[in-house]
This record gives structure tokens, sequence and C-alpha cells, in this order.
């Protein structure tokens, strides 16, 4: 091998890579015209540079692709999260509002016959469509030894005359008439409490009653 060779092969990763003063890069660039040795070894580490740089733009576009399927991968996801919340929303207000329309009518022991009916009529000139249904106090009390069938001997003792419960009427109607319904039993005689959900929030309402399932 020539003693120019040498020199200029030791110059060409710095050829390549433009990083040669001026002189040093006119050696090479005058040594490349006439020595085809040198030739060859330059356009063979070309390639290899082109090489590199071609699997650079693959990982590159690799990359992105996968970012891309990570991105998709997060939408779907949120819309999945998103979709659940709007269904568990549309579920819990249509329960609210088959459900907290029904409003309980507590009645006091000594309610005669007459004012029961009296109430029922008011409860029908509100809404003529809703469903009364009237529990006596014995009613009342089975339902709630119902509740508590997992304690029974709480309420062992109560029974017949020694019934603490009170009879009431249960009311099913829509959330605008138990509004007026309740408003309408405040001053009538006979009425001990009027309770219901109506004034209360969906949200609340769905938890209690899934805690008292529970
Ligand atoms: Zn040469």
């Amino acid at each position: 091998m020539k003693k120019e060779c040498e020199i200029v092969q030791d110059l060409l990763f710095g050829y390549q890579d433009k990083t040669l003063h001026e002189a040093s890069k006119e050696l090479v660039e005058e040594h490349l015209k006439t020595c085809e040795d040198c030739r060859k070894i330059f356009s063979e580490m070309q390639k290899e540079e082109d090489t590199n740089e071609n699997n650079e733009e693959i990982d590159y576009l690799k990359n992105i692709n996968k970012k891309v399927k990570k991105k998709n991968k997060l939408l779907i996801i949120v819309g999945v999260i998103l979709g659940i919340i709007v269904l568990l929303n549309i579920g819990i207000f249509a329960y609210y509002y088959s459900e907290a329309g029904k409003v309980q009518i507590y009645l006091n022991d000594d309610i005669k016959e007459e004012q029961i009916e009296n109430i029922k009529n008011l409860i029908t000139n509100i809404d003529e469509n809703a469903k009364i249904k009237y529990f006596s106090k014995e009613d009342s009390l089975n339902q709630m030894k119902e509740k508590f069938k997992s304690n029974e001997n709480l309420l062992s003792g109560y029974g017949g005359e020694n019934n603490p419960l009170p009879a009431f009427l249960e009311v099913d109607t829509s959330i605008e008439n138990a509004k007026k319904i309740e408003t309408k039993m405040q001053s009538i005689e006979g009425v001990k409490k009027i309770t219901g959900s109506f004034d209360s929030n969906p949200y609340l309402f769905m938890f209690s009653k899934v805690m008292v399932e529970m």
C-alpha cells in the first residue's frame, strides 16, 4: 500500500463526516480521483452509512407507530370509561324517576276510617292515576320484621296491642305530584308524618337504595 493511500484512508472518516480542514479535504479529493483502491474503500463506507441512516429512519417510523398505537389504546380506554359513565347516569336517572315518586304517609293511631278516605280523595284530586296502597299497623310491623329477618329477636316482643309502628298509605305517583301531595298533607288531620325521596339527589337516592339492599 502506498504511503499516500495510508494517509488518505486515515482521513476518510473525517472526510465523510466533513470535519477535515480544507487542505486535508483537497488532498483526499485529489487522491480519490487517481486511486481506484481508495475510491472503492470510500464507496463501501458510504454504502454502510446509507444503510445505517435507513435503519435509523425505520426505527423512527416504528417509534411513531408505537406512539400512535399507544394513543389509540388510550382513546379507546377513555371512550369506554365515558360510555360506562353515561350509561350509569342514564340508569340512575331512570331509576330515580321511576322510584322517587313513591311517598309514605304515616297515619295517627286514632285516625278514623273517613279521614283515611278523605286523604285518598285529596291524593286522587292531585293525581287521579296515583296508586294508593293502605298498610295497617300489622302490615307495617310485618314489613319491618321482614326487613330485619336476619335479626328476628329484635322485634319478637312486638305484636297485637304492643305495636309501635304506624299504619301508612303508600302512594306511587310522579315526582312532581309527590311534591304537591307532601305540601297538601302538611295540614291534614290524622297524618303523623310524610316521607319520600322526591327531593333527594338522584345519586344519593341510588346510593341509599344500594346501601339498604346490602
Ligand atoms: Zn490510494
